[in-house]
């Protein structure tokens, strides 16, 4: 039994089709494939499809067959959260946080870790691996455990130490690698083509990316089945931004949302390839990088995904933007200060994109504005901040909280 509507795999640059299996790319032509459902079964049910909670409430829309391949941590159904503050603050009409720290393990990622182990046991493989700055490493680890499967993470040397914790504790096998994801990628896709494990990396699996097509789901219906006029989503190699168009266009097609946003690809100053090619209407020229504090965004090269974001942004009248580090970090404030949303410089990127957007007249701030902030700040590795430690008796205690009362409330708008 199986309320899986997936039917088959499309290439999208040839169109080839393909049935339901475990193939990374087009036979014919090499290209990066999608994934295809039965439209007129989902049309006839319409949003009733979606029952239970979490990610796996859209499996109609997800390629796992079984319902014992759904494997869970408890992923998705993340807040969307009103900004009126933060929204006031840039000038922005009604702004929204899709706030994806809330993840089993801070991330959204676990959106795509729960379809990749799924199909990982779908397809019959006994182990996982992924090549990781951080985040994704933590992830398909936690949920590889979960499964029972043995996972290969490699993890980049810079991780923060809270990730590199994360990872020694879920993984079965941590390699902790020197240099950038870049130069071992290439090496390790190759490993994956004898398929010695399960490809959890985010440049191929179509089945992988799936997962994440669920923020796009989850968002339409937080809203009513509308979608936001704009979405902001983070770009490394582009699998969140690729996979939330794909979900607002199926919505589209199918009828479930009258119109689909705008997409605007957020990415670091630092790792900007995607954005250059856009603004320079040239093809993605891959860049050698080097840190930037958006640890998770720091992709030189994002391969044919990035060629896919391109032509996203291109057919569909997207915009691209970028953030230097400081303002990534001015951003990660904000969202705390003013709203209590803690995330990291990873998931905070997108806020200071759109705030460069607004200022350069990228985007309307009289419109509906759907930022995606990819993760949770608890797993952000800094130095405590400098303050010193005050001792009290009851009368200095008292002073001064009746002087911090008097200050009244943090300006409300
Ligand atoms: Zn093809």
């Amino acid at each position: 039994m199986t309320d899986s509507l997936a039917t088959g795999l499309r290439c999208i640059d040839c169109g080839a089709t393909q049935p339901l299996g475990y193939t990374l790319q087009c036979p014919k032509c090499a290209g990066l494939l999608e994934l295809c459902y039965d439209a007129g079964a989902l049309q006839r049910r319409g949003p009733s499809a979606f029952t239970g909670g979490g990610l796996w409430r859209y499996a109609p829309v997800l390629p796992i067959a079984d319902p014992a391949h759904r494997v869970s941590l408890g992923e998705g159904q993340t807040p969307l959260l009103e900004c009126p503050r933060l929204g006031a603050q840039l000038g922005v009409k009604r702004l929204l946080v899709k706030f994806e720290g809330s993840n089993p393990t801070g991330t959204v990622k676990d959106r795509t870790s729960a379809t990749a182990v799924g199909a990982a046991l779908q397809f019959g493989f006994g182990a996982t691996s992924v090549v990781s700055s951080g985040n994704a490493g933590s992830s398909i680890a936690a949920y590889s455990a979960r499964a029972g499967l043995r996972s290969l993470i490699f993890c980049y040397e810079r991780a923060s130490a809270p990730k590199m914790l994360h990872m020694a504790a879920t993984a079965s096998d941590l390699v902790i690698y020197k240099g950038v994801y870049d130069d071992l990628i290439a090496l390790w896709d190759r490993l994956a083509e004898e398929r010695l494990f399960f490809d959890c990396g985010a440049s191929r699996n179509p089945y992988k990316h799936e997962g994440k097509k669920t923020i796009a789901y989850e968002i339409a219906e937080q809203m009513g089945w509308r979608a936001p006029d704009v979405v902001v989503a983070p770009v490394a190699v582009g699998e969140t931004f690729i996979a939330a168009h794909r979900g607002f266009a199926e919505m589209e097609r199918l009828g479930f949302i009258p119109k689909r946003p705008l997409m605007a690809a957020a990415q670091a100053a630092r790792a900007n390839a995607i954005t250059k090619a856009w603004r320079d209407k040239t093809a993605i020229a891959p860049l050698k990088i080097g840190y930037t504090v958006a640890e998770g965004l720091a992709a030189g090269n994002p391969g044919r995904k990035g060629d896919w974001v391109l032509r996203i942004l291109r057919e569909t009248g997207g915009v691209a933007g970028q953030a230097e580090d400081e303002e990534i970090l001015e951003a990660q404030k904000m969202l705390a200060s003013s709203e209590g949303i803690w995330a990291g410089p990873t998931g905070s990127a997108s806020l200071a994109v759109l705030a460069r957007m607004l200022a350069d007249k990228q985007v309307d701030p009289a419109s509906t504005i759907c930022v995606i902030v990819s993760e949770t700040g608890l797993k952000t590795e800094a130095p405590a901040p400098s303050r010193d430690a005050i001792a009290f008796d009851e009368a200095s205690l008292r002073r001064l909280v009746l002087e911090k009362l008097a200050a009244g409330a943090p300006a409300r708008k």
